[in-house]
Formats: structure tokens, C-alpha cells, sequence
């Protein structure tokens, strides 16, 4: 699609100045991508000019390891975070799957490690583990099933036990654990984009913007959560808005998030408290470009970790129970 084509889902969002540095990037990521049969995955907290204008596939963690788990293309490009390419890659072990800057991490998924979740087996023999998507392919191998924050909630009560462990966000844990009727045992994990928020923020907000609908993501804290209107994954929050079109609305989340919605509804007025995620912003239209056009950075698992993490990532998919 030619890039005027383009420019038109984004011009409520990106002023006519920039995009003349956007524009030729763009048409060279499309073309390379149909010659390369490849796709890129493009996670909600992409910039607009990547989200809407190269992304094949968008949506939350749980949308793209669906979506990963169906794809035919032979090449993976994951616009977004490295635990988001591994679990990509660990659904498609014989297809490449690139992330176009290695320095995309994530703070939840770097504060746990696979001896962690070891130890926490040791101290409560047989509670099953639940981890939550952000993390290495270690700690997914150590864990009976996974979760995003879109289906905590289901995963946590289709196992049917009195106690899971679940790991690494505690903020995640505590808001399922007001969804479910099962003990939870949370790690001490943060995100740093959503631990910033507080309550008072929301009060403030509120005081500011009469009228103003709050909409939150379980990665905030159990007392921002309980100021908000809603609280729900970056799915959840975007299906909230398409259904409810409140006039006055703001997504406590990451920044590229509120503009990508913005984009789509030009009619509603969105209060944007700016939390930028240092690690999804290292992902721009020219690494997604030199990825296609050099290979790199191809994401390895060690093939016996693979295998393990493959399972909880599948259960995760398929509704396992124990
Ligand atoms: S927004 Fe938070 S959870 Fe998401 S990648 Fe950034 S640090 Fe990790």
C-alpha cells in the first residue's frame, strides 16, 4: 500500500510535518515484507507509524501468541518487546523470528529468574505456577501454565485449586486475586510504566476533566485500580472504548497506547497522563527496517528450555487443566 494510502489512518495522530521522515521507511518495510514472506506483530504500545502503518497484526501479548501461533510467513518481526519475540518464537521453533533491538526488555520480565520460581516450588511443594507472559523462556520452563493479563483471571480459576504461585507482577496478582475465590501467592515484580500511577493521580485527574471515564490496566496497583472505572488489558481497554465511546476517557497505560486508540476515534477527547515505556520506545521504523533487510536480530532458545517453556505457553492456549 502506497504510503499516502498509509498517512490516512494516521493523520488525526501524526502532524503533515513528519511524516516526509516516516514515509519512505514505511514503503520500504511493506515492500521488503511481501518479498520476504514476512510479518510483523505490533504490540499496542507501538508508536503510531509502526502500530498502524507496518504492523500486520496488532493487539496485546495474548493477541500476538495467538496470532504467532497461526502464522504462515517465514520470517517473524516482532515490534515489541524480547519476551514477546521468545514466545513467538516458541510457538514457531522452525520459523525466524527477529527483534530489532535486543535492549527491549522489560522490568517484570528482569525481575525473576528461573531459580526463583525453583525456590518458590521448593517452599510450597505442589502449588501450581502460574506466570504471567512477561518473562524469559526460563522462567516459562519452570512453570505449569501462563497468563496475560487479558485472561489472569480465567487461567488462575480454570485450575481449580485452592493456591496458585503467581508470578513475577505482584500488582497483577493482587487484582486477580479480587476476581477469584483462590489463594495467590504473588513475586514482587513491577512493571514501570504502570507502578507510577497512583491513586491521588486518578483523584487528581478526575478533579481536572469533569466527566472523565477512567480506564486502567491490572499492572497499576490495587488503589488505582479501585479509583478507575475499569480495568483491563490494552485489548480490554481498547474493546471498552470501541463499545462505550465515553466522551472524555484516559487509559492508565503506556503512552502509544492512548494515541493508537486516539487515532481511531478522532470524536473523543482522551487525557493523556504520559508514561512512556523505555523498552518498547527502542523499537523504531528503522531498526524494523534493518531487521528485514539484514536478518537481525534473530531470537535462539536453547532447544531443551524451549521445549518446557512450549508447554505453559500451550496450556495457556488450549485451556489446560491440571
Ligand atoms: S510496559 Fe511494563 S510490562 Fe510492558 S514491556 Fe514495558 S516494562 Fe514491561
Amino acid at each position: 500500500m502506497h504510503a499516502v494510502a498509509e498517512y490516512e489512518k494516521v493523520k488525526n495522530i501524526i502532524p503533515p510535518i513528519e511524516w516526509p521522515v516516516f514515509a519512505p521507511l514505511i514503503e520500504r518495510i511493506n515492500t521488503l515484507k511481501a518479498e520476504k514472506n514476512a510479518v510483523i506483530l505490533g504490540h499496542n504500545y507501538m508508536t503510531p507509524e509502526i502500530f498502524h502503518c507496518v504492523a500486520d497484526i496488532t493487539g496485546d501479548s495474548l493477541a500476538l501468541a495467538r496470532s504467532a501461533a497461526r502464522t504462515t510467513a517465514d520470517v517473524i518481526v516482532m515490534a515489541g518487546v524480547h519476551f514477546m519475540a521468545e514466545t513467538a518464537k516458541l510457538l514457531n521453533p522452525s520459523k525466524t523470528v527477529l527483534i530489532p533491538d535486543t535492549g527491549a526488555g522489560c522490568t517484570l520480565a528482569e525481575s525473576i529468574t528461573a531459580a526463583d520460581v525453583r525456590a518458590l516450588k521448593a517452599r510450597y511443594p505442589g502449588v501450581p505456577v502460574v506466570t504471567y507472559v512477561n518473562t524469559s523462556a526460563e522462567v516459562k520452563a519452570e512453570s505449569d501454565i501462563c497468563c496475560t493479563s487479558g485472561n489472569a483471571a480465567e487461567i488462575v480459576e480454570s485450575l481449580r485449586v485452592p493456591r496458585v504461585i503467581m508470578v513475577p507482577d505482584e500488582y497483577l496478582a493482587l487484582n486477580t486475586a479480587r476476581r477469584v475465590r483462590t489463594e495467590i501467592i504473588p513475586w514482587r515484580g513491577r512493571c514501570v510504566v504502570h507502578e507510577r500511577f497512583t491513586a491521588e493521580d486518578v483523584r487528581a485527574l478526575r478533579a481536572t476533566t469533569p466527566g472523565l471515564t477512567v480506564l486502567a490496566h491490572p499492572e497499576c496497583s490495587p488503589d488505582v485500580i479501585a479509583e478507575s472505572d475499569y480495568a483491563g488489558s490494552t485489548a480490554g481497554m481498547s474493546e471498552f472504548v470501541a463499545r462505550e465511546r465515553p466522551p472524555k476517557v484516559v487509559l492508565l497505560t503506556e503512552c502509544s497506547m492512548s494515541d493508537n486508540v486516539a487515532a481511531e476515534y478522532p470524536d473523543l477527547e482522551f487525557v493523556r497522563p504520559c508514561n512512556l515505556c523505555p523498552f518498547m520506545k527502542k523499537i523504531e521504523l528503522s531498526n524494523i527496517l534493518a531487521a528485514l533487510e539484514h536478518g537481525c536480530h534473530e531470537v535462539v532458545i536453547d532447544p531443551a528450555i524451549a521445549a518446557r517453556a512450549r508447554v505453559s505457553v500451550e496450556r495457556m492456549l488450549a485451556g489446560w487443566r491440571p
